[in-house]
This record gives structure tokens, sequence and C-alpha cells, in this order.
């Protein structure tokens, strides 16, 4: 092997290098932290670490980092208020890997289990239900992104004979709207039904939600059976990532073993990222519960910001309580494009992530009012 790259491939590298931090000062568009520094780690980017099958088993080799993604596990098992002696969960490639777990757990315990997921519900949902051949029936949206709990209603208790399966989303994408899990449960036990299980897609807005008032009902104390986080958004880190919390004894109920490596399989991936679970480590230790907290108050601060901002200029925006993401009237191509921002129909979106500043946003606001469409 060469001892280094040859000048050109060189070059190619610094210059992809120049045009990523060229682009960042405009990344608002989405939903990925920046305010992440992993650099005390890097000395591990020198090994495999290799997670391999479940958690709670060491696989046959030990360069893993399963006591980290444990430690990652328990922390988050804590936060969504999952029974003490019966937790499970791992440290997914990201949220679409958590919700196609949770849906293949679902499907396990309710082979003829009918799945509920609205309008609003990330493309990960209906890709998921198709991968595993599952029934499923689309429930309408309120107009802010919400779960149509009337719709629900109609549309479960004609099939009030079949197990349900429910995918409520706590942070839809483009309006960051979150379903009650109370009023599905509620809804639920009106038909007294009860082969059900309810997931929550929380990828974006999971790990804050949990800290603001009033509480939001979606986590295990208020029904839920699993929920999904992806690590790349909140939490931030440079490599998607996910965690995935259930029950331990639904997750009983599914495993298999895997001689060869020595420990269960019973994750969907088979070998495993053992770099992302100490990244997650490494901001939980770091943070503590304080300072995610502390960290979502300033987002939410910002985005009331750029939302007072836009409607002192006349620009149309809303936003929903307790959000990171200001909805805006769709601007001129020329800045949807320069800002990078998701577009759907009239409406585009600022995410206020952690490690956006009010520089960025007064920029993006200068932008708008200096545009042709603008009056
Ligand atoms: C981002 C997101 C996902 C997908 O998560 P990935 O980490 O991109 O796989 C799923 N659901 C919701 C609500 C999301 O915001």
């Amino acid at each position: 092997m060469k001892s280094r790259l040859d000048k050109h491939s060189r070059d190619t590298l610094r210059s992809f290098h120049a045009q990523i931090d060229a682009d960042s000062p405009f990344f608002i568009g989405f939903p990925g932290s920046v305010d992440f520094d992993y650099s005390e780690l890097t000395p591990f980017f020198r090994y495999l670490l290799n997670n391999v099958g479940d958690p709670y088993e060491d696989p046959l080799h030990t360069n893993h980092s399963k006591h980290f993604e444990k430690e990652v596990i328990n922390f988050f098992a804590d936060m969504f208020r999952a029974p003490k002696n019966d937790r499970w969960g791992y440290v997914t490639n990201g949220g679409t890997e958590g919700n196609l777990y949770a849906l293949y757990l679902a499907r396990a315990l309710h082979p003829k289990g009918v799945v509920y997921y609205t309008t609003s519900a990330h493309y990960s949902i209906p890709k998921n239900v198709q991968i595993l051949a599952m029934e499923s029936v689309v429930v309408e949206s309120q107009p802010n992104g919400e779960m149509d709990y009337k719709d629900f209603r109609k549309k479960v208790s004609r099939n009030r004979k079949r197990p349900a399966i429910i995918v409520a989303t706590i942070g839809t994408t483009m309006t960051e709207a979150k379903d009650s899990v109370y009023i599905i449960r509620k809804i639920l036990g009106d038909y007294s039904m009860q082969d059900v299980f309810v997931h929550c897609d929380a990828a974006l807005a999971g790990v804050y939600t949990e800290y603001m008032l009033p509480h939001h009902p979606f986590d295990f104390a208020d029904g839920a059976d699993s929920i999904s986080i992806s690590g790349h958004k909140f939490i931030g880190s440079p490599m998607a990532c996910g965690v995935v919390i259930t029950r331990k004894s639904y997750r009983d109920r599914v495993v298999r073993d895997s001689l060869y490596v020595g420990s269960p399989d019973s994750t969907i991936s088979g070998s495993r990222n053992g770099h992302t679970p100490l990244m997650l480590w490494y901001t939980i230790k770091k943070l503590g519960v304080d300072g995610l907290y502390s960290r979502a108050l300033k987002s939410m601060e910002l985005a009331r910001y750029l939302h007072t901002e836009l409607q002192y200029i006349g620009w149309t925006s809303w936003k929903n309580e307790n959000s990171f993401t200001v909805v805006i009237k769709k601007p001129p191509d020329a800045i949807v494009h320069k800002w990078q921002l998701a577009t759907y129909g009239e409406w585009s979106h600022i995410v206020c992530m952690p490690g956006v500043t009010q520089g960025q946003l007064d920029k993006f606001v200068d932008d708008l009012k200096r545009s042709k469409h603008y009056k």
C-alpha cells in the first residue's frame, strides 16, 4: 500500500473540506445539531469497534464499546420512564432503523396487527411497513401536523377486532407536531382493545420534549411500548446514529441465537457501529440532563426569536408549541437554495438546532427582506 495519497486525491479531499466548511453557515434547514466536538475521541478512530449482536451480551472479540452502549440505553430508558426491571434497547444507525425494529417487534407480538400512521409521519414508516409486508391504514393529520384523532377513532373502530399497532410521531418532519399517546390510548380504551402496540417515532423531538412543560404524554409511563430517537439530530454527531428503547420482555419474544459471534442476534444490523455509542455516551456525560435541557431552551428561544422577526417584517410564519421548527411561507428559489431549505408545497421550514446562531438567522431574515417577493 502506498503511504501517501497522490496529489490529485489530496486536492479532491481538500476541496471537499473547503466546500463543507463554506456551506456550514447556511445549514439552518435540516435538523442536525452542529455544536458538537468529539476531538477527544479521535484516538479511537485507529480501531475497529464492532458492537455485533445484543448490547447486553459481550461478543467473543473485545474491540467493542458495549459497556458504553449499555449506559447510553439506560440514560434514555430512565429519561423515557421505561420500567426499571423490564427495559431493553440498542444504539441503531438512525431513527429509521429504530422504527424498523419497533415495527418488526410489533409484528412478532401481533402478527395480524394493522399499522396506523398519519399523513405527517416520516417516510421511513410507509417504507418499513412495506419491507415488513404489514397491513396499514393512513390517518389524516390536523393542519398543524398532529394526528386527527377523530379520523383515528373512525378508522380504528372499524377494525376493532384486529390488533392495532400505532405509530405516534413526536416531532413531525415538516412542522414538529407531536401526537398524544394519552389520547391514542384513551381511544383504544374506549373500544376495549387489548392487543395494541404504540410506537413513538421521536427521532427529532423525543429527547427535549421530555424536559418541557406542560408534560407531553409520549413515554413508557404514558403508554408507549417502544421509542426511537435519532442521535445525530438533537444530541448531534458526525455520523448518523440513533437509539431504540423497548421492554425486555417484548425483545425476548423475537430474539434469535447466533453461535458464530457469541452474542444473541437481537438487532436489525449484524455488525454495528461501536463509535457512535461512544459519542452518545460522551455527550451525555459532558452535558448531563441539565446541559441538554438548557441547550433545548436556547433553541426554543431562538425559534421564538426568528418567528417574531418574521412577524415583524410581515413574512408569514408559524410554529408549534415547544418546538425548534419555524414554518414559513416558501421564499424565492434562490433563498431556498442558498439556505438549503426543505420545502413542501407552499411551505418551507427553519429548524433552530443547537449550534444555529442568532447571527445566522438575522442574515436569513435580511435575505428575505431584500428578496423581490417582499413587499
Ligand atoms: C429524521 C427522522 C426520522 C429518520 O431518522 P434517520 O435518523 O434519518 O433514519 C424518522 N422520523 C422522524 C420524525 C424524523 O424526524
